[in-house]
Formats: structure tokens, C-alpha cells, sequence
């Protein structure tokens, strides 16, 4: 069926996410993985607090589940958007497979723990319900280790057991998990926004996508094509190019559109007028300009000094605006976010 006449967004209808389950015995088994992915790995994502969902997805609690539950505060996008960070889940459906190894990715990548394996070799794909099955559950096992704790917040607990809000971008490239459509499609079925985040190398995904997210993101991490090289590090040939095709594709989504620069000091700051070319090409809803942050994985790439201060992502998006036309509609220096876009104020999706 044909994406822009099969979008969902407007039809969606509230209930329990938990009360349609696939039968248990249809559960991929954890212990099932491919046999490439090495057991190395999958202990060192544990240790990191990943979730294994199946064969190749996975939950894990952005500190800002954390953050509203315990704290009374909310992440960035609650703030330009609306969503609820306490009924959101941070998963993905591409756990162990990227089309690009870039620099900044707080991902474990191939040879990062001198563990090799393929992360273009793809796997057989879970079915679309067991992977959300298994990411409700996964969510409510994060959630549990909240009931004890001295400070939370009961009301925000007991809503977050209702997740109403998924994040389909937590690492790899969800685009290669070729079910990708249905899966929002499932989500949007149980009332659920969707936000995806791809980095954009697969445009013939994209192009074809059965169903729209409720708004759709794509890395743009690089001015040129040298840049995109040296930090983005794709996987296979063409790659540039293919994000310029799926750039070019923006207009023709009805959701709201983002190009989420994660800029790194000294690495991709510059050529400024390079990047409202490309912006001009994609003429995306939002563009957001955030600071690479010195977490995960990516501490084995790069050092703390890589990281921008928000002042300076600040001035970035300024010279951006300027050279684009788009406004500077909002920021978040805790996140070290600044938020552009021609519209007035941004579309927002809480209930
Ligand atoms: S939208 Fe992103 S930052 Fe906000 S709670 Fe969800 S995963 Fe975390
Ligand atoms: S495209 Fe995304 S998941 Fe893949 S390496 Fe880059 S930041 Fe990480």
C-alpha cells in the first residue's frame, strides 16, 4: 500500500499497549540470537543496561525516564514537542546492524571492544508484534526497579505504566529492520506517537515506507561529502548520495520532518553554508542542532574536549538561521539542543 494513503496518524484510539499480546510461545528466545553476534557483546550491552528483545532488538531507560519519574523534570522533547518522557520508550529493532560507524554513536560498533562481528550481515527479522511485545515487557521491567525508590513520583509511576510514546532510535539503523513500516503501523494500533530516527542511507526504505511515523528524524552529521567520510564512517559506497536522495524525499512526508545535527568540536562545526545548501534541498519541519555528548561507547572514539558547550551549538544554529531563513523557535541548554524551524511554535502531541 501506498505510504502517504496509508498513514494512521489521525485515527489512532487510546487503550492498554499490554492488552494485545502474541501468544508467549511466539516469542523469539532471547538465548537465540544470531549465531555472528558474539556472547561478548550481548554481556557487555547488559552491563550497559540494554534489554535484549528477540534476536536483534532491544529497550534501554534514557536517563530521562529517570529524570521525570524521580526528579520532576522532562527531556527536550517534551518540552518542543509535548510527548511525556515518563510514557516513552527508547527501543530499536536494529541492535547489532548500522549502515555507518560514526564517530560520535554512543553504540558499541564492530571492533570498539576488539569484538568483531558483521554489522551489515543482517538476520533473520522478528516478527513486528513480538518486537513490541517484547519492548512493553522489557519496559515494564525497567519500571519495577522504581517501586522501592524513596523519591519517586506514584502518579508519573502509574502512568508510565501506560507507555504512550516510542522512540525508535536508540542505536543501529532502524530502517534496515525490514519490517520497519508495520512496526509503526503496530505502535500507531495501540495509540502510541511514533518519532523514527534514520540516518538517511536508505532512501528506497524510506521511499517506500507503509506507514509514516508521527515524525520522522534524519541524521545529518556532515557539511560534504569528505566530512561525512571521515565522521560518519559508512559501510558501503554511495552513502553520501543516497542521503542526498532521501533529503530530497523530505517534502514529499506529511508528518513533521526534523534534520538532527549532532555537531562534534572540531570535527563537523564548520562550513555552515554547506549545510543551508542541503537544508534548502530537504526544506525539513525542524531542524535541531545538538552537541555530541561524551557518553557510551563513544568515549573509546573521541575525547571529552570533542564535546561543544551549549553556547557554541547556540552560535552554530544562529549562523544557520541566518543563512537559511529558518527561526531559532526554542533551545534546551541542558541538552545542549537549539530548535529551528519556519514554523511559529512547534507541533505538539500530547494528549
Ligand atoms: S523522547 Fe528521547 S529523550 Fe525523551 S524520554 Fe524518550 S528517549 Fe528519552
Ligand atoms: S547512524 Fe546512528 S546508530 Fe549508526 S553509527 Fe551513526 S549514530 Fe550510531
Amino acid at each position: 500500500m501506498n505510504r502517504l494513503s496509508n498513514n494512521m496518524a489521525g485515527k489512532r484510539r487510546f487503550y492498554n499497549p499490554l492488552a494485545i499480546l502474541v501468544p508467549k510461545d511466539d516469542l523469539p528466545d532471547v538465548n537465540k540470537l544470531e549465531k555472528q553476534i558474539p556472547p561478548v557483546l550481548v554481556q557487555a550491552l547488559k552491563k550497559h543496561k540494554y534489554h535484549l528483545v528477540g534476536k536483534h532488538s532491544a529497550v534501554k531507560r534514557c536517563k530521562w525516564l529517570y529524570e521525570a519519574l524521580v526528579n520532576n523534570r522532562a527531556c527536550y522533547k517534551q518540552k518542543f514537542y509535548g510527548i511525556r518522557s515518563h510514557q516513552c520508550i527508547q527501543m530499536t529493532p536494529s541492535l547489532f546492524y548500522c549502515t555507518q560507524q560514526c564517530l560520535f554513536c554512543w553504540r558499541a560498533q564492530n571492533t570498539d571492544l576488539k569484538i568483531a562481528w558483521d554489522e551489515m550481515n543482517l538476520p533473520s527479522w522478528d516478527p513486528p508484534e513480538s518486537v513490541i511485545r517484547g519492548s512493553l515487557e522489557a519496559q515494564q521491567r525497567i519500571l519495577s526497579g522504581y517501586k522501592d525508590h524513596p523519591k519517586v513520583d506514584w502518579q508519573k509511576l502509574r502512568e508510565a505504566s501506560t507507555p504512550k510514546h516510542v522512540a525508535i532510535s536508540l542505536t543501529g539503523e532502524p530502517t534496515l529492520y525490514e519490517h520497519i513500516g508495520e512496526l509503526i503501523h503496530e505502535f500507531h494500533k495501540r495509540k502510541f506517537t511514533t518519532f523514527l530516527v534514520s540516518n538517511g542511507t536508505l532512501p528506497a526504505r524510506l521511499s517506500t515506507l507503509s506507514e509514516e511515523p508521527t515524525q520522522l528524524y534524519i541524521s545529518l552529521c556532515a557539511p560534504n561529502k569528505q566530512v561525512f567520510q571521515q565522521v560518519c564512517r559508512p559501510q558501503a559506497h554511495g552513502s553520501w548520495e543516497n542521503l542526498g536522495e532521501t533529503l530530497g524525499l523530505l517534502g514529499s512526508f506529511r508528518c513533521p520532518t526534523v534534520i538532527r545535527m549532532t555537531l562534534v568540536r572540531g570535527l563537523n562545526m564548520d562550513n555552515v553554508d554547506e549545510y543551508s545548501r542541503l537544508v534548502e534541498r530537504a526544506q525539513p519541519t525542524y531542524i535541531e542542532a545538538k552537541a555530541y555528548m561524551h557518553i557510551g561507547f563513544s568515549n573509546l572514539r573521541l575525547s571529552f574536549e570533542r564535546m561543544p558547550e551549549h553556547k557554541e551549538i547556540h552560535n552554530f544554529a544562529v549562523r544557520l538561521a541566518e543563512q537559511t531563513g529558518y527561526k531559532v523557535l526554542d533551545e534546551a541548554p541542558e541538552s545542549r539542543v537549539v530548535l529551528l524551524s519556519r514554523l511559529q511554535k512547534p507541533v505538539r502531541f500530547s494528549s
